[in-house]
């Protein structure tokens, strides 16, 4: 070996002695990750000189370990006061030529690309809840699960938390009972692509993603502008489609939107199925809820019991994403555990408050009477007057119950901006009107319709 050629060039110098002593300073795993790679070229007076195969090997060993291993040489030749790196590009070739005959190696690095390749168990389409927004794309994906490449590829998109990975998940997790699944996110693939290069295991690589029978990219929005990687995927792509495999792509928009993707990728993602998830309805999102719940209380002894009004306050205000809605029930199962009850409304309204559409500052009392007023065509003085008739009561009341639930003032602070009421009656108004919207149907219609015009309509559409 060249080593033990080099280490009788000069009977002073022995680079093993170097290399063990190095092992011990640094442990295995650096030794055997980077140091073991630099090879002994020749000694100078002052200085030797190695080799690594690439560029990035040495910067990488020069940025972080040079000090040390001139401190480590100068223990046995105190003459040394430099290394100095080469690159060598044939120590490249010797390594893969070696690498190809060792079996162990070559699972290692296939072991390697597995780990990635994780496969959730609980995110099948069995748990996925259906609704008008998503029905589309649970369709074609069980299609695409069921009757492989005839929808080549197949391209999901969305805005982010509507649930494609768990989609592209669902399908991986039936597909893989019979076929070859590899499931890697964008990021994940560029991480490995680069890797690959690095440690010159293109070939691995290359192998591992076309001898794929299913290949699902997760984001694949990620992969922009890197040009030899995208040179990659184009062959990969190309390769598993012409052999029939199916690809399975997600992004955050349609291909024709996509950024700093070559045009030849976009048109070849538009050329199978093309589907979206859109934003989830209000039905889909108490549908949600309530299996979610469900699920809950199967996993833990402390059960979650959601009233109605809570259910449908959250399915009413959260509305960006299937993952806010999740990530707020957890929250509220959080709570429920350490309090061992469930939060109320305004309890949630506090725990929810960064996910919540509800501007507090825009939100005031003096809005809330302003809509009121001008939805029962009373005016604010005939609100704010002790006058006791029944025209003006029951816009008071509805007044009082909506600056309770949408704001989180306190009862007394309510009953001083409705003229310094008491806040018994604060209490009562709230009772009144929380009963009048189970029983007439008018009251709860006004009510939602004026809720709507507090949280959403902007201040100067009132
Ligand atoms: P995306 O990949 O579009 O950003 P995810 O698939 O990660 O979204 O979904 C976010 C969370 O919401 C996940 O926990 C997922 O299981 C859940 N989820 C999304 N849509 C649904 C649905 N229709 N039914 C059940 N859970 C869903
Ligand atoms: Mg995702």
């Amino acid at each position: 070996m060249k080593n033990n050629l080099n280490v009788n060039i000069d009977k002073n110098f022995n680079w093993e002695i170097i290399q063990k002593e190095l092992r011990n300073h640094f442990g295995n795993e650096i030794y055997e990750s980077w140091l073991k790679k630099i090879v002994f070229q020749e000694k100078s007076n002052n200085f030797i000189l190695v080799s690594v195969s690439t560029r990035f090997i040495r910067d990488w060993i020069v940025s972080r370990y040079l000090d040390q291993i001139l401190s480590t040489i100068k223990k046995f030749n105190k003459e040394i006061v430099r290394v100095e790196f080469k690159i060598d590009n044939k120590i490249l070739n010797e390594k893969v030529d070696n690498k190809i005959n060792l079996d162990s190696k070559i699972s290692f690095i296939k072991d390697s690309f597995l780990q990635y390749n994780r496969i959730d168990q609980n995110k099948s389409f069995d748990n996925f809840v259906i609704g008008n927004s998503n029905k589309l794309a649970y369709e074609a994906s069980k299609k695409v699960s069921e009757k492989l490449s005839h929808y080549n590829p197949f391209y999901l998109y969305s805005g982010v938390g509507m649930g494609k990975t768990h989609l592209l998940n669902a399908i991986g997790l039936k597909l893989k009972q019979e076929k070859k699944v590899t499931f890697i996110s964008a990021e994940r693939f560029m991480y490995q692509f680069v890797k690959s290069i690095r440690s010159n295991e293109m070939v691995k690589f290359k192998d591992n993603f076309r001898n794929t029978d299913v290949l699902i990219i997760d984001d694949i929005q990620f992969m922009n502008g890197k040009e030899a990687m995208q040179e990659e995927f184009f062959h990969t792509f190309n390769s598993l489609i012409e052999k029939g495999s199916q690809v399975i792509l997600s992004s955050d928009r349609p291909p024709n939107k996509l950024i700093k993707i070559q045009e030849r990728i976009k048109s070849r993602f538009s050329g199978g199925l093309v589907v979206d998830i859109q934003n989830p309805e209000y039905e889909l999102r108490l549908k949600i809820l309530k299996t979610k719940v469900e699920d809950l209380n199967l996993l833990y002894n402390e059960k979650l019991n959601l009233s109605d009004e809570i259910l449908n306050f959250i399915s009413n205000e959260i509305r960006s994403s299937v993952r806010e809605l999740v990530g707020a029930l957890n929250r509220i199962a959080s709570f429920t555990r350490i309090y061992s009850r469930a939060p109320n409304l305004n309890e949630i309204k506090i725990i929810l408050k960064d996910l919540l559409n509800i501007n507090e500052t825009k939100i005031t009392i003096d809005n809330i009477q302003t809509l009121v007023c001008k939805y029962f065509k009373i005016s604010k003085n005939e609100m704010l007057s002790s006058r006791r008739s029944r025209y003006l009561v029951r816009p008071r009341q509805v007044a009082i119950y909506l600056s309770k639930i949408l704001t989180t003032k306190s009862l007394p602070e309510i009953g001083r901006e409705f003229s310094n009421r008491d806040h018994t009656t604060v209490i009562h108004s709230v009772k009144t009107v929380e009963k009048l919207k189970k029983e007439n149907n008018e009251i709860l219609n006004g009510i939602d319709y004026l809720k709507n015009q507090i949280l959403y309509k902007k201040e100067n559409e009132i």
